[in-house]
């Protein structure tokens, strides 16, 4: 670990994230450096589907693409799983080879829609004395020449996709994006399409193999994408101002944690312990003051 993470280490989007969340959840994680024995599974979908659509855009070969799923699913340490944890953990392996294909499907036209795509980018800028790392899964430049970044979200079904994105016209990890891409790749990006997934509602039936819920999902997805909206997309141009007040919130937030780090008091948040996603992984740690070696350890 650096003598000094908070400035010798670079910062992202997450690091960031987890700091304006709440500074404590930032000590843990990053002053600390602990992690979750158990990986949540909720995020296991997303990163699957990202994982697909990464290497579908970078080699336009299906194939390659799935296999690249399985490897984010072989990736999980399933060895604490109870029985109905690992049932669904299949079922999500399942649904996720139902919904790439469709994907694979219905926007094969990306292929002549868009002139250049570019996946993975790495970018790095610098704040004063801190750096500040990231990648942008996906680029996209469109006939007429403008580049976007390409945001996949995978969503349930019940979300309100207007009222969530609206939000997304200041959302940091966009903006520093869009700063990294241009500083860094020489890429000026104008937007971004916002590329919306929503989970399938219907589940594996009493019964039913998953072979058969896989195809199920296929058909699904390929017949009622536009009628139950389960692949959307809509265009969101960036507003320069914004992005120069994330670069000036952003150098108010670091001179904070790094006087934070340097008193070497990292304050709570407890309106935070409840989150959107559910109650925050470290509650335990915070209320007991200790780090259970049954739910926690130190990153490697
Ligand atoms: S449990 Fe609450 S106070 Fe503790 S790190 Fe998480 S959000 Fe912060």
């Amino acid at each position: 670990m650096a003598s000094n993470p908070v400035e010798e280490q670079p910062w992202s989007w997450t690091r960031l994230r987890a700091f304006l969340e709440c500074p404590k959840l930032f000590e843990h994680q990053y002053i600390q450096n602990m992690e979750l024995v158990k990986r949540p599974r909720a995020f296991l979908v997303g990163s699957a589907i990202h994982r697909f659509l990464e290497v579908w855009y970078a080699t336009w070969d299906e194939s390659q693409a799935l296999k690249s799923v399985r490897g984010v699913f072989d990736n999980i340490d399933t060895s604490s799983f109870s029985k109905e944890e690992m049932d669904q953990y299949h079922n999500d392996y399942a649904m996720v080879l139902g919904i790439c294909p469709a994907y694979a499907k219905v926007y094969l036209p990306d292929k002549d829609n868009f002139s250049s795509i570019l996946t993975e980018q790495k970018f790095k800028f610098s704040f004063g004395k801190h750096s500040f790392l990231g990648y942008v899964d996906l680029l996209v430049k469109d006939k007429e020449g403008k580049w976007w970044i390409m945001e996949t979200k995978t969503r349930s079904m019940s979300t309100n996709i207007s009222n969530e994105f609206r939000s997304s016209y200041i959302n940091g990890q966009l903006l520093s994006q869009a700063y990294g891409a241009r500083q860094s790749l020489k890429i000026p990006v104008q937007g971004v399409i916002f590329n919306i997934i929503k989970k399938p509602g219907i589940r594996l039936r009493k019964g039913e193999t998953r072979e058969a819920y896989r195809n199920r999902v296929i058909i699904e997805y390929t017949q009622h994408y536009q009628a139950k909206g389960y692949f959307q997309r809509f265009e969101m141009m960036l507003d320069k101002r914004h992005v120069e007040n994330f670069l000036k919130s952003t150098k108010a937030t670091l001179m904070v944690a790094r006087k934070f780090y340097k008193d070497g008091f990292f304050p709570l948040n407890s309106q935070a312990c409840d989150g959107k996603y559910g109650q925050c992984a470290f509650l335990s740690a915070c209320l007991s003051g200790k780090y259970s070696s049954l739910l926690y350890r130190r990153k490697q």
